[in-house]
């Protein structure tokens, strides 16, 4: 990719990092859209405009389609030794680790994440998940089966095929990884597709994969609209669909994948329920309960956006989170104190404004905290919120905001918590704070969620599957249960005589 220089102004204030314009990247070359067609990327801190990415059409996906069904039929990364695929990705993520402050300040420039975040926790993930996969290609291997037959039986595991990966724009990275890395450790090509607003660390991304020696038209990525994303969905060449997204467009997704009978994993949105019982260490449940629903500025799947608050502690939890939401640092990512820095996007902004516009005139609902952002910076702020005196079925509990936004509703009975905290469509994480041990495990049992934490939350390792259930979709990512996404089985009989 050619390093030009990013727009005014963007250079300067991240210390030199040059934000490049984007090039789809196809076959092992850098490409610009068939018709030319290109997308702005946003500056998140300040709404300029920082660089251009090409809009890839239905000639780009299915440009970047065929170069990954040929290098997927050629072999040399399909049949290669899992050994030698697992090699290349550990020194991809040696590769990472020596640009990891590059890496980190790209994803903080584009997605408006704190730098403390990008640098601690989304790159230092990235390239856990490279080593963990480079580490568990290995592992592949089948079995010889006895089958009290004259026959030798034995079973291969084979990559599923062409993979197109489509990612959402709250964590490039991380969810690149959780997908590129397990395919291409099973023997798979990829397609991927980065989601419109936050493409530039995955095409980054793709630079150091070939440097690490992953062959030409094994990894491409095409960026653009949802254009792009639905033409590799219907495409008949790729084999699996792996989608991390909204659930209206996941559905949509799963029905066309479904229509010609490809794999496909869906991981869908949430609205994670935190309870806290009185039991519980209450200071450290209130920190855990801030940091659960403003860690990427609310805009986390597996946020805990619905704060469940035992009765003779509720008004104490309630007043303290209002406090609190006052005094949290919003502003600038690249400010090492900011806790929460701007939105990804404009329309991600306004979709939750709406909704605590709503709240604001609705009149059985105290809206506390909120004010408190950067004045005058064009960027894409909102300061943290709770939403006190919401009903179970108001659309503020039902629906996924995916902002720094918090419901609180009361419960008096461990059943009753339950009952509210299952009571969404959604089912992707959960988690309970409390001094009881019983308590933890039954509680932690009957809810309704692909990962529940007790006394903490959004503790992940590459080791931990998640996923969902209900409308949060299907299929795990992470752990060895993420290789088995990308793997198929077959049985090979060699009759004896
Ligand atoms: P989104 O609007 O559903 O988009 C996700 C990806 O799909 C983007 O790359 C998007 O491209 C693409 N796309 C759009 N229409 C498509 C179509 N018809 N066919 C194929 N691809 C299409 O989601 P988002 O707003 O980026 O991300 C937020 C959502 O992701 C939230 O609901 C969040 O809960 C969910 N999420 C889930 C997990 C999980 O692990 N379960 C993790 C993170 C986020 P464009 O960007 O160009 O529209």
């Amino acid at each position: 990719m050619t390093v030009t220089g990013g727009s005014d102004g963007v250079a300067e204030r991240h210390g030199g990092l040059e934000v490049p314009p984007g090039r789809l990247f196809i076959g092992g070359q850098w490409r610009a859209a068939a018709d030319g067609s290109v997308t702005e990327i946003l500056d998140p801190a300040t709404g300029a405009v920082m660089t251009t990415v090409p809009r890839a059409g239905v000639r780009d996906a299915a440009r970047a389609v065929e170069a990954a069904r040929i290098a997927f039929d050629e072999g040399s990364w399909s049949g290669m030794n899992p050994r030698e695929r697992g090699r290349i990705l550990l020194r991809a993520a040696e590769l990472l680790r020596g640009r990891a402050a590059e890496f980190a300040a790209l994803e903080s420039v584009n997605a408006g994440k704190p730098i403390t975040f990008t640098r601690n926790i989304d790159v230092p993930t990235l390239i856990e998940t490279f080593e963990y996969y480079g580490a568990l290609a290995s592992g592949i291997e089948g079995a010889a089966r006895p089958t009290g037959r004259p026959a030798l039986a034995y079973t291969r595991r084979e990559p599923v095929g062409v993979v197109a990966a489509i990612t959402p724009f709250n964590f490039p990275l991380i969810l690149s990884a959780t997908k590129i890395a397990p395919a291409l450790a099973a023997g798979n090509t990829v397609v991927h597709k980065p989601a419109e607003e936050t493409p530039l660390s995955a095409l980054r991304l793709a630079e150091v994969l070939r440097d690490a020696g992953v062959p030409d038209g094994v990894h491409n990525v095409v960026t653009g609209d949802g254009t792009a994303g639905e033409s590799l969905v219907r495409d008949p060449r790729v084999d699996k669909v792996a989608f991390t997204g909204s659930t209206s467009v996941g559905r949509r997704v799963a029905q066309a994948a479904s229509e010609r009978l490809a794999k496909v994993t869906i991981e869908l949105g949430g609205k994670g329920a935190n309870i806290i019982f009185a039991d519980a260490d209450i200071v450290a449940a209130i920190q855990t309960a801030i940091q659960a629903f403003v860690f990427n500025t609310g805009q986390f799947c597996m946020s805990g956006s619905r704060l469940l608050v035992e009765r003779p502690v509720y008004r104490d939890v309630v007043e303290a989170l209002a406090d609190a939401c006052g005094h949290i640092p919003v502003g600038d990512p690249f400010a090492e104190d900011t806790v929460v820095g701007p939105m990804a996007g404009p329309r991600h902004l306004a979709k939750v404004r709406s909704y605590l516009d709503r709240a604001a005139s609705d009149g059985s609902v105290r809206v506390l905290g909120g004010g408190n952002t950067p004045a005058d910076s064009g960027g894409f702020y909102l300061a943290p919120t709770v939403l006190d005196g919401v009903t179970q079925y108001s659309p503020y509990v039902q629906e996924e905001i995916f902002g720094p936004v918090l419901t609180v509703q009361p419960f008096d009975t461990e059943e009753e918590a339950v009952r509210l905290a299952n009571g969404t469509p959604y089912g992707l994480a959960a988690g309970l704070q409390t001094g009881d041990i019983g308590r933890a495990h039954r509680v932690a049992a009957a809810l309704r969620a692909g990962i529940v934490w007790v006394n903490g939350w959004a503790v992940l390792d590459v080791a931990m599957p998640f996923g969902g259930c209900k409308q949060s979709g299907y299929g795990r990512e992470n752990g060895p249960e993420g290789l088995e996404e990308y793997l198929q089985t077959k049985s090979v009989v060699v009759a004896l005589g």
